[in-house]
């Protein structure tokens, strides 16, 4: 995906990690679409950002279409409900044909069903365990 051409980017979840998302894209010059059910989520948004905001539950099918999530080129699933990412991001992936879906797990294991399902996700557990691993625990038969 080349940063030159823009994106259209729906991220699910206005929390810490959507937030920063969203405008680190937006900053990106990509379309960003964010949504949350909490308005007042959008209030943290930096007053750089110049993306679009939708407020609604992203577990209702309706909210996702007027979304327009099915334009999507990019979609991230970063709500703080881990059933709710993993129904957006099936039907993200599946019902709309989102190319590339990416989804906030809180439980490593999990990465391993929505891996089946076609879906990327991402686990702050693992990413920052996995970076102090590498930091403090070099790789075995490395001598
Ligand atoms: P954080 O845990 O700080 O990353 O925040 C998670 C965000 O997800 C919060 O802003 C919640 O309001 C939002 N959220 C939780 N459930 C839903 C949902 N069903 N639809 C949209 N946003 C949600």
């Amino acid at each position: 995906m080349s940063s030159s051409s823009p994106m259209y980017v729906v991220i699910v979840g206005c929390g810490r990690l959507g937030r920063y998302l969203a405008e680190r894209f937006s900053r990106s010059r990509h379309r960003v679409m964010v949504i949350d059910s909490n308005a007042e989520a959008f209030g943290r948004l930096a007053a750089s950002y110049s993306g679009f905001r939708l407020e609604g539950d992203a577990s209702e099918l309706a909210v996702l279409l007027e979304a327009k999530l099915g334009d999507a080129d990019l979609a991230i699933v970063a709500t703080s409900e881990q059933n709710t990412n993993l129904l957006v991001a099936q039907i993200a992936k599946k019902l709309m044909g989102v190319p590339r879906v990416v989804a906030r797990v809180s439980e490593p294991e999990r990465a391993a069903v929505y891996r089946e399902l076609g879906i990327d996700t991402l686990c702050a557990v693992s990413m920052l365990g996995d970076e102090i691993l590498a930091e403090f625990l070099p790789p075995v038969g490395d001598d």
